[in-house]
């Protein structure tokens, strides 16, 4: 198959040197490879996306020199195979309703078992509460919090599960001891309908991505991705997660932080080969 990575922002906020990082990167081994870069709007959390974020995205990847094929996929479009492949799940019996709070499940972990992690990928490991308080029989409830029951999930998994990764700590990396490390993760928010890990596996299968290519604070959620990819028989693409781009103190670069963001960058006069130095890639190849 030919090589296919995306660039997958969410247009909560302003692009920055690590966004700018993760897409060039992606699209120069595109490019080496004679394949293909797409650039996937992860939108699904209305409450957070706004078009002026969205319109300048594609502006500051249009400065750096990337280009994509049109039109680009908005997870928001896609609203509905993410309910398909919800449906799928809960007629699976792997589904659970979800109505605790934050703060109800910052309670119960308050107690944590000894030589049991309290974190993973998703934050607070769920503690269970509510996996045996609601029916999972009839049609699927709909603007509700659904969460996976990670222990019945594994069980209907033949085989040992694995994904190849080519980045950061590159080799076969092996998925173990998920319900301890991950818990019953969300896949269906109350409020969106969906979750990132859920959208984020069916839109990489939908658009043929045979190499996820991002940072390396994702490597962690990438077991889910990898489970998930069973449960709805899809490909498990090769991930390459590569080194954050931090600040000055070391920190990693966030959303808000708008002193390292690219628009402020080309205000101040750099240029695209400029921001390519800075970031130690190689000139661009185009
Ligand atoms: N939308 C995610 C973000 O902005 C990236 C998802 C991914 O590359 O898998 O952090």
């Amino acid at each position: 198959m030919t090589f296919t990575t995306r660039f997958a922002p969410s247009p909560t906020g302003p692009l920055h040197l690590g966004h700018a990082y993760s897409a060039m990167l992606a699209f120069d081994l595109a490019q080496r490879a004679g394949g293909t870069f797409l650039l996937r709007i992860e939108d699904i959390d209305q409450s957070r996306a706004r078009p002026q974020w969205e319109a300048q995205i594609f502006d500051d990847l249009a400065w750096l020199g990337l280009n994509w094929p049109e039109p680009v996929l908005r997870q928001s479009d896609n609203m509905k195979a993410y309910a398909q492949s919800l449906d799928n799940l809960w007629e699976n019996n792997l589904l659970y309703q979800c109505d605790c709070t934050r703060r109800d499940i910052e309670e119960a972990a308050n107690a944590p078992q000894e030589g049991v992690p309290s974190h993973g990928p998703d934050g607070l490991i769920y503690p269970g509460t509510c996996r045996a308080k609601h029916p999972r029989t009839g049609p699927r409830p709909k603007n509700v919090a659904l969460r996976l029951d990670m222990a019945t999930a594994l069980a209907t998994i033949s085989g040992a599960l694995s994904y190849t990764e080519t980045g950061m700590d590159a080799g076969e990396i092996a998925i173990m001891d998920m319900p301890t490390t991950t818990g019953d993760i969300v896949l269906a928010r109350r409020d969106m309908g969906t979750s990132y890990h859920l959208s984020v596996v069916i839109d990489d299968a939908a658009q043929d991505i045979t190499h996820v290519i991002r940072g390396a604070d994702l490597a962690e959620a990438t077991q889910i991705h990898v489970i998930l990819q069973h449960l709805l028989c899809l490909p498990t693409p090769i991930y390459h997660h590569h080194r954050l781009i931090r600040d000055d103190a070391g920190k990693r670069l966030a959303k808000r932080d708008d002193a390292r963001a690219i628009a402020k960058y080309r205000a101040e006069g750099a240029t695209p080969a400029d921001i390519r130095q800075m970031l130690g890639l190689s000139p661009s190849l185009i």
